[in-house]
């Protein structure tokens, strides 16, 4: 006999965690599966120096804000895994830590959860499995010299790890830009290279760039307003790093510590890897969709009384382009010793058994409302709003998704039909 639960969880970071608090507000009973421990992302899959890019006061969960003593500064990967934990007991979440779910099938009546731990079934199940499972690396990684050593996020933890000599840092959003900053501080040459990116300050008019984002109201766009969904889904993360300075770490921030910029990795030839030309146009990019930005944010301060109360506003200088861009590095040469690909993440649903993945690896879903009767995600970026993939972001989403959920439980055997 297969252990029954109206719903199952999958994965306790603060996704999971949000849901659970929330069927635990409606009184139902679930259970929480965790391959490893709660947040384990946080505890096992980023490198030492990370900080969040949002600052503390913003890392709210449900009933529980963040209450320690620097609430403009940003945790460590330790402190949000602290958060998450503490968060989790909090809620009294039903968490089985050490069961990885390796496989949940549509059954008659909801779905067969298969775990290393034994088998349950459930009436419905909550994805919230992350979206950041697995490194994105090009196919041309592999035409990369052996003498080369390749690296991802996934594997890298701190300069240490590397030979010396130089550094090649593939892709230029928050990943990229602190890597590459934080490699060059440790005395290695490195070059970045530079495709689409998200350029920010890391304060404006005296405040955290995401205060404008949480109190203007952008990151509440919901995702059945936004333009191009499927874009806004695949959008880089800003260039932001948080550090106690509050500093910005930009393109021409790196530039003057000395990191050479060249443009996205086209093609390799020949043990040559070729970057593309177009670093101005794609600089010219980012800095006219950073000055409407910050447009909307004086506009909206204005309308909203507060234009006297903050600092003048300001604008940055245009992202410089390098004299010489190089279009093309012999990677047989010795000149770079290691590539770090820092070129996003993917999740991974290799043990969903259900229909509901796309060609691309990534759910087919409506705000977190899977197709299939009874399946639910959560932490998806924009899964229903701009902010979701942000930790306090999870809050509208899970209580939403949750009482979506609960209509299903409720509404029996005519749940199929129940409206979206
Ligand atoms: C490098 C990086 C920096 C980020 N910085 C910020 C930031 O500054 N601020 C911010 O708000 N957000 C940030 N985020 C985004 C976001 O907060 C994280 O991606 C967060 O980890 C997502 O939470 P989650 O609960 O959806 O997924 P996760 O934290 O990944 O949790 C998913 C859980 O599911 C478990 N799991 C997966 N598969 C299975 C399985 N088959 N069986 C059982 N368990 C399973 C995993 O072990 C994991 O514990 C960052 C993300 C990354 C990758």
């Amino acid at each position: 006999m297969s252990e029954h639960h109206p719903v199952v969880v999958v994965g306790a970071g603060h996704a999971g965690l949000a849901a659970s608090h929330f069927l635990t507000q409606h009184s139902i009973d679930h259970v929480v599966l965790e391959r490893g421990e709660v947040a384990n992302s946080w505890r096992h899959e980023r490198w030492d120096s990370l900080r969040l890019l949002t600052p503390n006061w913003l890392s709210r969960l449900p009933d529980h804000p963040y209450d320690g003593p620097d609430p403009d500064g940003y945790m460590t990967a330790d402190e949000v895994a602290g958060h998450i934990e503490s968060f989790a007991a909090r809620a009294a979440a039903p968490v089985r830590t050490n069961t990885t779910v390796a496989s949940v099938r549509r059954t008659e009546d909801g779905y067969d959860v298969q775990t290393d731990g034994g088998s349950l079934r459930s009436r419905a199940v909550v994805i919230a499995s992350g979206a950041c499972n697995r490194p994105v690396v090009p196919t041309l990684a592999s035409a990369v010299p052996a003498s080369v050593e390749q690296l991802t996020t996934f594997d890298y933890r701190s300069p240490d790890q590397l030979q010396d000599g130089g550094v090649l840092v593939v892709g230029a959003s928050a990943t990229g830009v602190q890597l590459a900053s934080e490699l060059h501080r440790s005395g290695r040459p490195v070059t970045l290279s530079v495709g689409e990116h998200v350029r920010m300050p890391r304060t404006y008019r005296g405040r955290d760039v995401l205060w404008w984002m949480d109190a203007s109201g952008v990151w509440d766009e919901r995702y059945d307003e936004v333009d191009d969904l499927t874009r806004a889904r695949r959008l880089p993360s800003p260039q932001l790093v948080g550090t106690p300075e509050r500093a910005t770490l930009d393109l021409n921030a790196l530039t003057d510590a000395g990191v050479q910029l060249v443009g996205r990795w086209a093609a390799i030839r020949d043990n040559h890897a070729l970057f593309s030309g177009g670093l101005r146009n794609v600089f010219s990019l980012a800095d006219l969709k950073l000055q409407r930005l910050l447009d909307n944010y004086d506009g909206w301060a204005l309308a909203n009384g507060l234009d006297t109360e903050l600092d003048a506003p300001e604008r940055l200088a245009p992202t410089r382009v390098p004299a010489v861009s190089r279009l093309q590095l012999d990677l047989a040469s010795g000149e770079i010793r290691t590539i770090v690909w820092a070129t996003g993440y993917r999740p991974d649903y290799s043990w969903l058994d259900v229909p509901v993945v796309d060609a691309k690896g990534h759910l087919s879903h409506d705000g977190g409302v899977l197709e299939t009767p009874g399946l639910y995600a959560l932490g998806l970026p924009v899964l229903r709003r701009r902010k979701s993939t942000f930790i306090h972001g999870i809050e509208d989403d899970a209580r939403e998704v949750v009482d979506h959920l609960t209509r299903y439980l409720g509404a029996g055997p005519r749940s199929d039909i129940l409206n979206r």
